[in-house]
């Protein structure tokens, strides 16, 4: 049996994947909130631990497929809730589950985002503390910032903190790359769009293909990042976002 985690699998980006997945052959294991086979909530340690443990129990500590799907947007109030959701979720699930990827020779696609590199949070003091890994510094940092101070800081970080285990996941013999993409139409995109001022934000990102992503352009680059055709893709950053991060970093890529 081929088994994938996946967080964030009840809604959106997430349940279009496990669709694909289920049609290869795959059992999927969903981590979410609700409608998954494992219920947690991935901004708690607790919660983590729970994800954790119970995932493992359920694919038998083998996990051919990982993706980290599970993420909040910018549109909330809470930004420590989007930190902890975005980052510190996504970084314990991806370390927690590298012995069971080395076991079965796997993968894991993290989802990130082109608002990573559209600001300069290089060297934001939320960035650097989420690079530490210390989350309650980041928390102090944060404080009771809104998210979409720290959306895009979250994203970065956690695309800088794959990066950085290329060449031990590597050498562990698993493939952990970064989809990047644009808007996509998802109920999470729903939210900002029905914000009354967050919603202005999407009018000023460029896209020259003057449209949001489906959800389904999104899950099949997934797709394609999961195959065999893409088995020399590692550590990459792909974006999938109608031209924007180009227009906007025409110079830098
Ligand atoms: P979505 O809201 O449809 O799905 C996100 C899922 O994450 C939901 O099922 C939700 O229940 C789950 N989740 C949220 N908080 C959680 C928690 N504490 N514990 C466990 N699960 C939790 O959104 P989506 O657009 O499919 O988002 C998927 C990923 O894509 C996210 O990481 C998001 O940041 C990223 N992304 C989305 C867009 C976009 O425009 N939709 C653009 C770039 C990146």
């Amino acid at each position: 049996m081929k088994y994938a985690v996946i967080t964030g699998a009840a809604s959106g980006i997430g349940a279009e994947v496990r669709k694909r997945l289920e049609a290869q052959g795959y059992a999927v294991i969903g981590i979410d909130l609700r409608d998954s086979e494992v219920t947690a909530d991935l901004s708690t340690k607790d919660g983590r631990e729970i994800a954790k443990t119970k995932a493992l129990e359920a694919c038998g500590g083998k996990i051919d497929r990982l993706l980290l799907a599970a993420g909040l947007g910018g549109h909330l109030d809470d930004g420590a809730l989007v930190a902890r959701v975005n980052y510190f979720g996504a970084l314990t699930l991806m370390d927690g589950f590298k012995d069971a990827l080395a076991s079965a020779g796997g993968q894991c696609v993290v989802i990130g985002s082109n608002s990573a590199q559209m600001r300069p949070v290089d060297e934001a003091p939320m960035v650097l503390s989420m690079l530490e890994e210390d989350e309650a510094k980041t928390m102090d940092i944060i404080g009771d910032m809104h998210a979409a101070m720290v959306y895009a800081a979250s994203k970065h970080a956690l695309t800088r903190a794959v990066r950085r285990r290329v060449a031990d996941w590597g050498a562990a013999g698993i493939r952990l790359n970064v989809i990047a993409p644009g808007p996509t139409e998802t109920p999470m995109l729903q939210g900002v769009k029905d914000h009354p001022t967050i919603s202005k934000s999407l009018e000023m990102i460029p896209i020259p293909q003057n449209r949001f992503a489906t959800v389904e352009e999104i899950a099949g680059t997934i797709e394609f990042m999961f195959s065999d055709v893409a088995a020399h893709m590692h550590g990459s950053v792909i974006y999938v976002d109608g031209g924007s991060d180009a227009q906007v970093r025409p110079d830098r890529f």
